[in-house]
């Protein structure tokens, strides 16, 4: 197979169409047997469901090209477990676990062409999604739905080096106690936009966004999760039942204390420790872990001990040791990682 001639160190983090992608539709209580396709466009109604009310789920995930040449994509079944439970929460029927990963491995299989070399630092990004697709005026659940997978290359996410974030404490709120902050729903992002566009304005990279009801506990920014470390090198995670649980925190999390022998804790963190702490990283998909160098609270500047040229090195260990085991290196734990033929 030969590979799109894609100048893949340079290719940023937008849409490229490729060649295939996985549509299977639901109606009349039921899902079709699915296709792959060559039509990027999607036709739906003017009233359809996700575009009055916006009933719409995803999920990202990525394959990669690893050091012996094989294309695996990473843990796809957190991500199928996942959509189940946005899918339940948002009254849409569930695209069953097992159909989600066949059709992610046909979508990846269909593109072959578009999946990076090994060492490149590209991957080839994953989008499985589902909307409401039929016709809904008076408020309630869609009774048809697309589910739809679409594969595009991204570029490598630290192209001229790591640069440690500078990220503000926010005073918007991204999920109420009860809300929709732990399912992946595109609704999420929407009302985000005008908080990140404002961070930007002012000069951060990312918000951290506090616990809505008591405004002293960390949650996460608009598309990561946290990971902080100690000064005596434990690993520690905010809980909340508002956070978006991230794979790749997850991952980076057992990584922590099966290859690493680090002691690790999920438990709520206050604001006012985060001072305390030697590192902090933003995790997921995306970066895998992007450094923290500084958090600004009204004012208030936090310098992480890391400081803001490099990460600092429990991260560098985490970042290492998970990126190895996604590129073959280091042995991967049992059903991580999932080979396409
Ligand atoms: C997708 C997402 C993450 C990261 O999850 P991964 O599974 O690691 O990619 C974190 N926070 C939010 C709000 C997200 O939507």
């Amino acid at each position: 197979m030969e590979k799109k001639n894609l100048d893949w160190a340079n290719i940023g983090f937008g849409y490229i169409e490729t060649d295939k992608r996985y549509v299977s539709n639901y109606k009349d209580g039921a899902w079709d047997e699915g296709v792959l396709t060559e039509d990027s466009m999607v036709t739906i109604s003017e009233c359809a469901g996700v575009l009055q009310y916006a009933q719409t789920i995803f999920e990202g995930m990525k394959a990669y090209t690893t050091e012996d040449g094989r294309i695996v994509t990473f843990r796809p079944d957190l991500n199928a477990a996942r959509m189940e439970d946005s899918a339940k929460r948002m009254e849409m029927p569930v695209f069953p676990q097992e159909r989600f990963v066949d059709a992610v491995v046909q979508t990846v299989a269909a593109n072959k062409a578009y999946v990076p070399p090994f060492g490149s630092g590209a991957t080839l990004y994953l989008r499985p999604y589902m909307f409401g697709s039929n016709p809904v005026i008076g408020v309630k659940p869609a009774s048809e739905y697309q589910f739809r997978v679409f594969a595009t290359p991204v570029g490598p996410y630290f192209k001229g080096g790591v640069k440690p974030l500078t990220i503000c404490v926010s005073d918007f709120d991204r999920a109420a106690p009860n809300g929709t902050g732990h399912i992946k729903a595109g609704l999420n992002y929407a009302m985000s936009l005008h908080a990140i566009v404002s961070a930007h304005n002012n000069g951060f990279d990312e918000n951290m966004y506090l616990d809505a009801a008591t405004k002293t506990k960390v949650e996460e920014t608009g598309g990561a999760n946290f990971l902080f470390v100690t000064k005596d090198n434990k690993v520690v995670t905010p809980k909340s039942g508002s956070i978006l649980p991230s794979i790749t925190r997850r991952s980076l999390m057992y990584v922590a204390k099966e290859y690493l022998g680090l002691e690790v804790e999920e438990r709520e963190v206050y604001l006012e420790e985060v001072s305390d702490f030697a590192e902090c990283g933003l995790c997921g998909t995306a970066a895998v872990i992007s450094p923290v160098g500084k958090i600004v609270d009204h004012g208030k500047e936090i310098y992480l001990p890391s400081g803001m040229s490099d990460m600092g090195p429990v991260t560098k260990k985490l970042f290492d040791t998970l990126t190895g085991i996604q590129m073959g290196k280091i042995e991967a734990p049992k059903g991580w990682l999932v080979e396409i033929q």
